[in-house]
């Protein structure tokens, strides 16, 4: 009996590791990839909650998995500052694919507002419909390497696509409930512009694109000036950024005599809790949108039958 269950674990382990090994960059392109592989391959993000990807810096386990990886995801756009050399080596051996940037019309990118010009903002996953195209992209990079089951991945590229969309009727709904002279949407960085265009909301970030400079005392005085004037009445903290700057600007403002309080913290950079449904590239959303709605006197829309057994999965109404 003993034998059969040895040789059963190994029989399973073998099974395992013969799965094509995705590894990815952010925790937004491994749900993409776990949606279009299904049970075809195995993933793993680098970078987990909380995680700057601005900043982030490639760990011994990290190249241990890039290293054993069968395809290399990352976003491009700039937003892996810090990775470039590491996926360029990686590159000359395996596919590396940058296939947020690659998947996207040029007409599509927005421009980055800040000081770097000619330079793009990479932070697509907040535009749901416009993030889905990446999930065709995946799709023709898994048939690359395995053809035969080229066509699961493109019908499993198809059904995420559907749910994004629905889902982004849903957050376009919920947003457009918000009175209009509270559509505004402040946070520590400038990682909302997609959403704001994509829903139709204001959005002010203190900092940049990037984190990788501080945020300057203009930058604060500029956001609190912003404030005061428009009356804003809640503004956000982000699960990647310290809230020092958030808490600055609502300080200042209340020195001026204008009251304004934090309405949650957003996923901008990261994802929720990896098992958790705010660790999937919808719960994010789902969280991101409920939040900033309610906090600024809307109401959030009906969940979108496409997406019931979405929140069945995970035990939400
Ligand atoms: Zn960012």
């Amino acid at each position: 009996m003993r034998a059969i269950v040895v040789l059963m674990a190994l029989l399973l382990s073998g099974a395992a590791s013969s799965r094509m090994q995705i590894v990815t960059t952010t925790a937004m392109i491994a749900d993409v990839a776990r949606a279009v592989a299904g049970e075809l391959a195995q993933v793993r993000s680098m970078m987990g909650p909380g995680t700057d990807p601005h900043l982030y810096q490639a760990t011994p386990s990290d190249i241990r998995a890039l290293q054993g990886a069968d395809l290399i995801l990352y976003n491009g756009l700039l937003l892996e500052g810090q990775l470039g050399e590491v996926l360029g080596r990686f590159g000359e051996l395996k596919p590396v694919i940058k296939v947020v940037e690659a998947s996207m019309p040029a007409d599509r990118i927005l421009a980055n507002s800040g000081l770097a010009e000619g330079s793009a903002d990479p932070h697509v996953w907040m535009d749901a419909s416009l993030f889905s195209l990446v999930a065709p992209g995946v799709a023709d990079a898994l048939a690359g390497l395995d053809a035969g089951n080229a066509a699961v991945y493109r019908a499993n590229a198809d059904a995420y696509v559907a749910q994004l969309e629905a889902l982004h009727e849903w957050i376009a709904h919920s947003i457009a409930s918000i009175p209009e002279e509270h559509r505004i949407l402040v946070t520590a960085h400038d990682a909302f512009g997609y959403y704001g265009a994509a829903y139709g909301i204001e959005v002010a970030g203190i900092q940049g694109l990037s984190t990788e400079t501080e945020a300057a005392v203009a930058d604060i005085r500029e956001t609190v000036d912003l404030v005061v004037e428009l009356s804003v009445p809640t503004i956000f903290v982000e699960s990647t950024i310290n809230p020092r700057t958030i808490e600055a600007v609502i300080e200042a403002a209340q020195s001026r005599g204008h009251s304004v309080s934090i309405g949650g913290e957003l996923y901008s950079d990261a994802m929720g809790a990896e098992g958790g449904h705010e660790g999937t590239l919808i719960g994010m959303l789902r969280h991101n949108t409920t939040a900033i709605t309610e906090s600024l006197g809307g109401e959030v829309a009906q969940w979108p039958a496409a997406l019931a057994d979405w929140a069945r999965e995970w035990n939400l109404p």
